[in-house]
């Protein structure tokens, strides 16, 4: 089998609401998709979902795509994965998320042309993964209220955005256990608001108050390792890295140094599944738990994240919810969601149709 055509085509979802956090405000998604076709029908969906995070803008990926990866991939053989990422990452530094998507998109024809779903064939530990939903920085009542809709509808787990305001922060978190009870799951992810003395403050009240907070993400400034290590240290709440673990030299450090109880993993920042893979192996020898999370991914990127999390057992933690909060995502199938669980397509590969 070997690649026929490829094309890139962008398109950008607007947001049901503009979504804050620590350090921006976004109204649409920004995502871009990825055909691979190859000579033997089978077709190979990606989707890069660019942030500032991973140092990309749609333009970026756009011109890297057809100016260095199209070259690579035309005449190729998809099913060499591995191969194919190795000379990405020699010809083309950095751009984690145009990796991500044209690797989930070689996964997506290796589950085609195994006729199995991809969970499965990456190992298929669970067939469905309890995921957070996020409520973004707003007024204190309208992120009640989003949190009381969000449980309205079945969701078991909340991922509320804090780090701009402390004493905001626990008056929000204080109001949402009142109203959601003890039996909803509550993660603060302060995108790297606060400093080491913010941290302890905020968690230390929260825990004396009884607000029963499960995660604390990112709570100090990406760069910063040892202010992390510090709070992972001395917080009584388990602290996640985000931020600061971008790429798979990172992820080793974070887990070398242990600087965090646990890590966030997400397909654009590492460059895709098989990184992924390679990240979660590390961490589960170092039985350090992963969380898979997400950007504004499209459910056509988003999918491929629910079938890395199901696959693996050390992928305990997932925050999948971003296909949620489009007006309408252009992408069917991919994943669905049920009781607070997202559950991967059974269908061949990623599952996701796409009409484009
Ligand atoms: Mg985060």
């Amino acid at each position: 089998m070997r690649i026929k055509s490829v094309n890139v085509i962008p398109i950008d979802l607007k947001l049901k609401e503009p979504f804050s956090i620590a350090n921006e405000t976004v109204d649409i998604g920004e995502n871009v998709f990825l055909k691979i076709e190859t000579d033997k029908d089978i077709i190979g969906w990606g989707c890069a979902t660019p942030d500032s995070v991973t140092s990309e803008t749609k333009e970026t990926v756009i011109d890297c795509f057809n100016n260095i990866i199209k070259n690579i991939l035309i005449g190729e053989d998809p099913l060499r994965i591995n191969f194919i990422n190795d000379i990405l990452d020699e010809k083309l530094k950095g751009n984690p998320s145009l990796k991500a998507g044209v690797n989930m998109a070689l996964y997506d024809i290796l589950g085609k042309k195994a006729d199995t779903p991809l969970y499965k064939l990456l190992g298929g530990y669970r067939d469905k993964i309890e995921t957070s939903v996020t409520i973004g920085l707003n007024p204190v009542d309208t992120m009640v209220e989003k949190a009381k809709s969000f449980v309205s509808k079945g969701f078991t787990c909340l991922k509320v955005k804090c780090g701009m305001d402390a004493d905001q922060d626990i008056e929000v978190v204080l109001a949402i256990r009142n109203v959601v009870g003890p039996n909803i799951k509550i993660r603060l992810d302060a995108n790297e608001g606060y400093t080491l003395e913010k941290a302890l403050r905020v968690v230390e009240t929260l825990e004396k108050l009884g607000a029963d907070v499960e995660i604390l993400e990112q709570p100090t400034p990406a760069k910063y390792l040892y202010a992390l290590k510090e709070v992972t240290s001395q917080c009584p709440v388990p602290i996640m890295a985000d931020e600061t673990v971008l790429t798979l030299r990172d992820s080793l450090k974070a887990v070398k140094m242990e600087i965090a109880d646990m890590i966030n993993i997400k397909l654009m920042k590492i460059g895709g599944i098989t990184n992924a893979i390679k990240a979660n192996t590390y961490a589960e020898i170092a039985e350090i738990p992963v969380m898979i999370g997400c950007m504004n991914e499209s459910m056509g990127a988003m999918a491929a994240g629910v079938h890395f999390a199901c696959a693996f057992k050390n992928v305990q933690y997932a925050d999948l919810d971003s296909a949620l909060d489009f007006e309408e995502d252009i992408v069917k199938g991919g994943a669905t969601y049920k009781d607070g669980y997202v559950i991967p397509s059974d269908k061949p590969g990623l599952g996701v149709e796409v009409d484009l």
